[in-house]
């Protein structure tokens, strides 16, 4: 165990807070931070030594590549292969940069031979973004301008979506927290892959399909992480694991709000029955309505982001209070309502009941 130093430093401060920051991750040390999708798990991408470091305080399978974090576009000519066959998937990438960098999409490229193995899980491909967090894109200047980070969660957990959740999974196993308060989006980045025709997602984000067919034509989506994929392998290799898993047992109901109510109420009646301890994840307008030990509300239906930002926070809370059956309403599949979905669908393990 060693001692794990915590800072905090909004995206309103002086980035000089950050000066101890940097020099942890050049020395080859772990710094986790906020950025606007959730918290990253950083260390040096060059460096072969601090990717091992993140596998192991992640407890994270060894083919499950980490995503390299840039501070400026130019910089992606180090991490991208020069290779003249990869020149569509770059004309791709600038496209894609123009459109939604700095921001919450991250795209697999054909690597550079100076990208080791060991951020890349192994592959001869590299995940690549530029964010937007103002505390992360000075980190990763500081830093020497290359920072490999998956989410700052142990292996399986939900991504940390405040700095309190990162302590609870990361406390005694890194050099330092920058606590830069909750973070915007509260969903991991979209990933698209460049590297095939048409691009593909495998992943998906705040960045939606839609918003990508308008800037590069046509898009598919890895038909593993859509629902009733149940039994198909994603081509994402994380994408594989159970994750964002709550302790118990998760299922989805989809169908008319009126009827969604009371099948859940008739299944958590049964549970408690049973001496189970039961949770609700509903919304403002219906929170009201159920009978269930702890209820938790994803905000209002006519925000999908709300849902976003609060899910991930929900499901380490029904692990807190140790609830032990979960039912949960489903969420629109438009918009970033399908990401939404698609971690929800994970964390039931594909357990929907459609009404
Ligand atoms: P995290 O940063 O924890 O959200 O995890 C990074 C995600 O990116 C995982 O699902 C990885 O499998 C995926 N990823 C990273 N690099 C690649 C790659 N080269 N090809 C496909 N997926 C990747
Ligand atoms: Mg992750």
């Amino acid at each position: 165990m060693m001692e794990t130093k915590v800072i905090t430093c909004m995206e309103t401060d002086d980035m000089d807070c950050l000066a101890e920051a940097g020099e942890i991750l050049k020395k080859g040390g772990l710094v986790a931070f906020p950025t606007e999708t959730v918290y990253g798990l950083g260390g040096d991408a060059m460096n072969p030594s601090s990717s091992r470091k993140i596998y192991a305080a992640k407890g994270r399978p060894a083919d499950n590549p980490l995503i390299v974090h840039i501070c400026r576009w130019e910089d992606i000519y180090q991490v991208v292969s020069g290779n003249i066959s990869c020149r569509q998937a770059l004309v791709n990438a600038k496209k894609l940069a123009d459109a939604f960098w700095p921001g919450p999409l991250t795209m697999i490229l054909p690597k550079s031979p100076t990208i080791p193995y060991e951020t890349t899980g192994g592959l001869d491909t590299v995940a690549v973004r530029f964010p937007s967090h103002k505390t992360a894109l000075a980190l990763i200047d500081r830093a020497g301008g290359f920072v490999a980070a998956p989410s700052a969660n142990t292996s399986g957990k939900p991504s940390p979506t405040l700095a309190k959740h990162v302590l609870e999974d990361m406390n005694g196993r890194i050099d330092m927290v920058i606590d830069g308060g909750a973070v915007g989006i509260g969903l991991e980045s979209t990933i698209v892959d460049l590297t095939v025709e048409p691009p593909e997602i495998l992943r998906p984000g705040f960045v939606t399909c839609k918003m990508l067919e308008e800037v590069l034509g046509s898009v598919e989506t890895d038909a593993a992480i859509l629902e009733d994929a149940k039994g198909l392998a994603p081509k994402a290799p994380g994408m594989k694991y159970r994750h964002y898993a709550p302790k118990g047992e998760l299922t989805i109901v989809s169908g008319n709000r009126d009827k969604v109510i009371s099948y859940i109420n008739s299944k958590i009646k049964e549970e408690k029955l049973q001496g189970r301890k039961t949770g609700v994840i509903g919304t403002v307008e219906s929170v009201g309505k159920y009978c269930a030990d702890v209820i938790k509300s994803a905000g209002s239906r006519e925000d999908e982001l709300s849902a976003a930002k609060r899910l991930y926070g929900i499901l380490r809370e029904f692990d807190e209070e140790n609830v032990e059956v979960m039912y949960s309403e489903a969420f629109a599949e438009s918009g970033i309502g399908q990401a939404v979905m698609n971690r929800l669908l994970k964390a039931a393990g594909h357990h929907v009941v459609k009404l």
